[in-house]
C-alpha cells in the first residue's frame, strides 16, 4: 500500500522535472528492486596472455537487465549507484557471483583463470569490503590467487593511511590487486610504487593510436617499461588488431584484454568459446609475424 502510494506521489512531482532529474528518479527506484529481481548479469571478457597466446584470465563486467529487456551498460548506472550507496550491495552481488563462477569453471575443467573483478571507489572506502570479499572466497571455495581486484587510482587517491591498510589486508587474503585504466588519473608509477599492487591495466584510450602514432608508442612503451622494472604484470585493454596485439607483444607486454582476443559474453558463451581452444593470434592468420 505505502509502495502504491510512492508511486503516484512520484508521477504526480515527475511532470514538473526536469528530464535528467526524471531519469535519476527512475534509476533509483530501479536499482533498489534490481537485486531482489535478479536483474544484474556479469559478462566475462577474455584476457590473453601475449607471449603464449593463451586464455588465462577474464574480467566481470556488469550489465542490468532491466524489465527483462533491454542490457544496460555500466556507464549509465554504476556513477548513480556509487553516489546513492547501491554499488555496496550491488557491488557484494558481483563478488560473490564472480567468484562462483571462476570456482564453478575450474570444477568442470576449464583451464586455470584468473577472474578480475572491478571495485568503484566507495566501495573501496567502504567498511565492509573486506568481509564480502572474503566470504565470496570462502563460500564459492576459490584459490584466493585466482580473484584479482580492480581499484582506479582515483581510490588510491582519495583516503591517505586508509587505503593501504585496506590493500594490505586485501593482499593478506592471497588474492591480486590491479590498477585500472592506468593512465588516465593523476598518480605516477613511482606513487603506485608505495602501494602492493601486482597488475597494471593499461587505458584503452592509449591504445587507440598504435602502432602509428608516435607519442601513443612512446607512451605505451614508457608504461611496459616502467612497470616491468616493478616487478608488475601489465596489461593492456582495448586491443582491437593484430598489429596491436604483435606491438604489445614486441614491447614485453603481459596481457592484452580486448576485442581483438574477444567481447564479454555470457558464462554460457564464454565456456562454449573455450572449448573452442583459442589461442592468438589464430593459427594460420596470414597477417601473423
Ligand atoms: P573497465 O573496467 O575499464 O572495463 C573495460 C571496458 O572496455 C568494458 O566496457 C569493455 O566492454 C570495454 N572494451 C573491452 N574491449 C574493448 C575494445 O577492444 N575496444 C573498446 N573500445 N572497448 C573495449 P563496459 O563493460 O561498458 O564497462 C565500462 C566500465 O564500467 C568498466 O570499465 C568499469 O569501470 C565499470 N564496471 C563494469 N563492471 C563493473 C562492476 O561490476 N562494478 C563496478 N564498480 N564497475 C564496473
Ligand atoms: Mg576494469
Ligand atoms: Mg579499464
Ligand atoms: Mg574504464
Amino acid at each position: 500500500q505505502a509502495k502504491r502510494e510512492g508511486r503516484s506521489r512520484f508521477r504526480f512531482y515527475s511532470a514538473s522535472l526536469s528530464n535528467e532529474a526524471q531519469v535519476l528518479l527512475d534509476l533509483g527506484e530501479g536499482l533498489r528492486e534490481a537485486l531482489q529481481r535478479d536483474e544484474f548479469v556479469l559478462l566475462y571478457q577474455p584476457q590473453a596472455e601475449l607471449r603464449s597466446g593463451r586464455v588465462v584470465g577474464v574480467e566481470a563486467l556488469l550489465r542490468w537487465r532491466r524489465n527483462g529487456t533491454d542490457m544496460m551498460m555500466p556507464d549509465r548506472f554504476v556513477p548513480y549507484a556509487e553516489e546513492t550507496g547501491f554499488i555496496n550491495a550491488i557491488g557484494d552481488w558481483v563478488l560473490q557471483e564472480a567468484c562462483h563462477r571462476a570456482a564453478h569453471w575450474l570444477r568442470i575443467g576449464l583451464p586455470e583463470l584468473g577472474m578480475a573483478v572491478n571495485l568503484s571507489p566507495r566501495q573501496f572506502a567502504g567498511p565492509h569490503l573486506f568481509e564480502h570479499v572474503s566470504d565470496a572466497l570462502g563460500a564459492s571455495g576459490l584459490p584466493p590467487h585466482l580473484l584479482e581486484l580492480e581499484i582506479t587510482e582515483g581510490s588510491l587517491l582519495q583516503h591517505g593511511a586508509a587505503v593501504s591498510s585496506t590493500l594490505a589486508s586485501l593482499r593478506g587474503l592471497g588474492l591480486s590487486l590491479a590498477i585500472d585504466d592506468f593512465g588516465t588519473g593523476y598518480s605516477s608509477l613511482a606513487y603506485l610504487n608505495q602501494f602492493p599492487i601486482q597488475v597494471l591495466k593499461i587505458d584503452r584510450s592509449f591504445l587507440s593510436g598504435l602502432p602509428d602514432d608516435p607519442r601513443a608508442v612512446s607512451l605505451t612503451s614508457t608504461i611496459v617499461a616502467m612497470g616491468r622494472n616493478m616487478n608488475m604484470r601489465v596489461l593492456a585493454e582495448g586491443v582491437e588488431n593484430l598489429a596491436q596485439w604483435n606491438f604489445l607483444r614486441d614491447l614485453g607486454c603481459h596481457g592484452a584484454q580486448g576485442w581483438y582476443v574477444g567481447p564479454p559474453m555470457t558464462a554460457e558463451v564464454f565456456e562454449a568459446w573455450m572449448a573452442t581452444n583459442p589461442v592468438f593470434p589464430p593459427p594460420g592468420d596470414p597477417s601473423s609475424g
